[in-house]
């Protein structure tokens, strides 16, 4: 089983290498970004073990890209338990697993052996509503054929919306899905992201699909012209 291992720490990718190669695993290590996404690219792997954080490129443009050739490895992904990114970010991006820092070797190799045994993973399906698409590999979201650009927290909404089509929607739901688990403030940010999101996906294409449910929150319809309103 051949694994390509990105991580840049030598003191955890060496002793992580020894002791997969004793496993009867075949490694090849790349210590930076970049180097990891051209071997990630020119060659075929069983399963590819990728850090977050490395030099010239992170473990998230990383699997973007291999993601984007079309190229559908099982990869888990080492995440740093403070960091920057979380394990939603990885799964979006279309990680198969991810494994919190410290990880125990025993943990990694039964993970390792689990994502070989379910093979590579289908295509992540594009999400769509009406005319409205997005996809949850390349973050884009487009209505008919002109792409529109969101911020991090508008896509990150408009992701939930669209997993939860035609259903209705509240704040609550918005807040517990998108926002941190530690946010106290009012869920009124939420209907100030709202706004943002209709001005983007609606106001320049003169339709109505991000609609209020009053008292309750939120329907994301395929839309409907604004002139028939
Ligand atoms: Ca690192």
């Amino acid at each position: 089983m051949r694994v390509l291992l990105v991580e840049d720490e030598p003191n955890i990718a060496l002793p992580l290498k020894e002791a997969l190669v004793d496993e009867g695993f075949v490694v090849e290590v790349a210590d930076d970004g970049l180097r990891g996404e051209a071997i990630a690219l020119q060659d075929s792997w069983d399963v590819i073990v990728l850090d977050i954080m490395l030099p010239r490129l992170n473990g998230y443009d990383i699997l973007k890209s291999i993601r984007s050739h079309n190229i559908w490895t099982p990869v888990i992904m080492l995440t740093a338990k403070d960091g920057e990114y979380d394990q939603a970010d990885a799964f979006d991006l279309g990680a198969d697993d991810y494994l919190p820092k410290p990880f125990s070797f025993i943990v990694l190799v039964a993970r390792l052996r689990a994502l070989v045994r379910r093979g590579k993973p289908e295509r992540p399906v594009v999400l769509q509503v009406g005319d409205l698409t997005l996809d949850p590999t390349t973050h884009e979201v487009r209505r008919g054929a002109a792409p529109i650009t969101l911020t991090s927290r508008e896509y990150g909404i408009l992701h939930h919306f669209m997993r939860h089509a035609e259903e209705v929607v509240t704040k609550a739901d918005i807040l517990q899905h998108v926002w941190d688990p530690d946010y106290e403030g009012s869920d009124n940010i939420v209907e100030v992201y709202v706004g943002h999101l209709r001005k983007k996906i609606d106001t320049p294409f003169g339709c109505s699909s991000l609609l209020t449910v009053r008292g309750h929150g939120y329907r994301l319809m395929p839309p409907v012209e604004q002139g028939a309103l």
